[in-house]
């Protein structure tokens, strides 16, 4: 048995970038929107990257942009830039420098070293037709195994039996004991390449996010991430997961189901429509005739409380 605050020591002295220089975040606002490049911004994209600049400008704050190319063979080459062009047609300009997750890698490996030193790490060459037949929540089997060469296997962190609670400020109250909803997670994969749940809570961190707003989808891996956060002394943001919108078949759009990127031309008009999706009032078409003046009547008329606290939309529901 390892005692959980001697570990939390070492890790808080070792890897937190804030630690170093021991600076405490303050209580500035701070938001991001966090595309992987996998293809352009569709619909339901748009409206996370909406939701989240506009509750950051609404509170003058900070709004970044971090493109999260952690997984190039998911990733297409133009995606990043397409994006970017994409986001500045609808006039949703970022502040600072963008950051790409691939320019981080060995901060990445060093927050792995430091739960690898202290055993809070194992190996895991369990394939996903057994990770299947355990229900999906990793039972642990590799936990006691002698350890192998790290390279052919995923790196797992072991999970306790603790509820991690979250008040979601559109979906409200959320709690999971990991070890019973999850099960020990993966932090680097059996290809090698840094898992999603590790690169977002470091970079948050990095990044000093205060808020994270992005689609329900992920609202499940939240307490993974807050997991993570407490052991490496970090801050946890305020979260706000806002509605998937899905196809009429309830389907997720997402670039794997070769949902329609959107058209940027019409940015005035899908704004519009955006707005509406997150339970925004929204303004007659032409009294707007840039995409400026109606962000800027959107950031004064941004409501969070009045987004659905939903998990999906259905597409067709207000057209
Ligand atoms: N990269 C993720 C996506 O494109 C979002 C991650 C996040 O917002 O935490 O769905």
């Amino acid at each position: 048995m390892y005692c959980r605050a001697i570990l939390m020591h070492m890790i808080k002295h070792s890897t937190s970038p804030n630690s170093a220089t021991g600076s405490h975040r303050t209580s500035v606002y701070i938001g991001r929107f966090a595309p992987s490049p996998s293809g352009p911004l569709h619909f339901g994209s748009l409206i996370t990257a909406l939701a989240s600049y506009l509750d950051a400008k609404a509170n003058n704050g900070t709004w970044l942009v971090r493109i999260e190319d952690l997984d190039p063979p998911r990733e297409s080459p133009e995606a990043a830039a397409e994006i970017l062009r994409q986001l500045e047609t609808l006039g949703l300009f970022w502040d600072g420098e963008i950051l790409y997750q691939s320019s981080r890698l060995d901060d990445y490996q060093s927050i792995l070293d430091q739960f690898n030193k202290v055993d809070l790490c194992y190996d895991c060459d369990c394939t996903r037709p057994q990770i299947k037949a355990m229900g999906s929540i990793y039972d642990g089997s590799c936990r006691s195994r002698t350890r192998l060469p790290a390279d052919k296997f995923a790196r797992r962190i072991k999970t306790t039996n603790k509820l991690i609670e979250i008040e979601d400020l559109v979906q409200g109250h959320y709690a999971q004991n990991l070890e019973r909803d999850t099960g020990d997670f993966v932090l680097r994969r059996k290809d090698g390449l840094i898992a999603y749940q590790l690169a977002v809570v470091a970079d948050d961190d990095f990044q000093n996010i205060s808020h994270v707003i992005r689609g329900f989808d992920l609202l499940d891996s939240t307490p993974r991430q807050i997991y993570l956060q407490q052991l490496l002394s970090y801050q946890t943001p305020e979260y706000a997961h806002v509605p998937i919108i899905t196809s009429d078949q309830g389907q997720k759009l997402s670039k794997q189901h070769f949902a329609e990127s959107i058209d940027v031309e019409k940015a005035l008009a899908l704004i519009i429509t955006a707005l509406k999706y997150l339970g925004q009032k929204t303004p007659q078409l032409n009294d707007f005739s840039d995409t400026e003046a109606l962000l800027q009547w959107a950031e004064v008329n941004w409501d969070i409380q009045a987004i659905p606290k939903l998990a999906t939309i259905s597409q067709e529901s207000l057209e």
